[in-house]
């Protein structure tokens, strides 16, 4: 399906706001922004975003206010984006890094020249100025096998916080080795990604973003003593056990 079908659903189908995204992730497929198993990704976690409801949980909302605390306290906070993130939420991430005044890297599992340009002229149509990802001097994370360990010096290599939605676990796991906070956004509260990651949001992406902007906003007023309460109050594992319970109750 391509936007163009799209105008034949009704806005009131009841598979409409799903739909939608498929087709956006499609034309992203057509248009070379995504890999052919980031379609894959994509169709895994619809399964899970039926289990919670297609809606934001208590529990992920925590997990964002958490991400948004971990991100106002970073000294260089840098977010990660691949295809299907730039398929889905290109504005929110430009709007997000804005605020946060944070880096924005493209980092690709299946990285291709082409698929990196194609990104890049996304995120610049939806307002980036600077986009890292695509330099001459790359540096290597230790723990991956290159060219999966490529990060750009003045981003991921630099960060102390990195906000990576849709991330590879093994790629999730070398981040937090080296000694990376490392936020998620990922429906699948049972991969590698969730469990490693520093704060798991598990979510649809593009509930997720639109609802970090906005705690962005709210926790920006808040003392650092604050915030550090947010974060030493949070603990994954129980936030990860408490999405699976949800899920679960879902069932019939
Ligand atoms: P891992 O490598 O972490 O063990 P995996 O190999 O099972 O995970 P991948 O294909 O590497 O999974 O990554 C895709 C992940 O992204 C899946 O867990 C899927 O649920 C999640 N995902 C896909 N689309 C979205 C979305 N729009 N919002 C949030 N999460 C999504
Ligand atoms: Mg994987």
């Amino acid at each position: 399906m391509t936007g163009k079908d799209l105008h034949d659903i009704p806005p009131n189908h009841p598979r409409y706001e799903s739909l939608k995204l498929r087709a956006k992730i499609v034309d992203a497929y057509k248009t070379g922004v995504l890999a052919d198993s980031g379609l894959i990704a994509h169709g895994r976690g619809e399964a899970f975003d039926y289990l919670i409801g297609e809606k934001t949980t208590a529990g992920a909302k925590r997990a964002i206010e958490t991400a948004a605390a971990y991100l106002l306290l970073a000294d260089y906070p840098v977010i990660s984006v691949n295809g299907n993130t730039a398929a889905l939420v290109p504005r929110e991430i430009v709007a997000l890094a804005g605020k946060l005044n944070a880096r924005i890297e493209i980092n690709l599992f299946y990285r291709t020249s082409k698929r990196l340009k194609a990104i890049e002229k996304v995120l610049k149509d939806a307002g980036a100025v600077d986009v890292l990802g695509d330099e001459d001097n790359p540096l290597n994370i230790s723990g991956l096998e290159s060219p999966r360990s490529r990060v750009s010096r003045d981003g991921v290599y630099k960060a102390d916080v990195v906000l990576v939605p849709l991330e590879d676990g093994d790629r999730a796991e070398a981040l937090v080795s080296n000694g990376k906070k490392v936020l998620t956004v990922d429906l699948n509260p049972l991969s590698r990604t969730a469990k490693t990651s520093t704060v798991t949001i598990v979510d649809n992406l593009v509930r997720a973003v639109t609802h970090l902007i906005s705690s962005v906003d709210r926790l920006k007023e808040m003392e650092n003593s604050q915030l550090h309460n947010i974060v030493n109050g949070f603990d994954n594992k129980k936030n990860l056990d408490e999405a699976l319970r949800y899920m679960k109750g879902n069932l019939p």
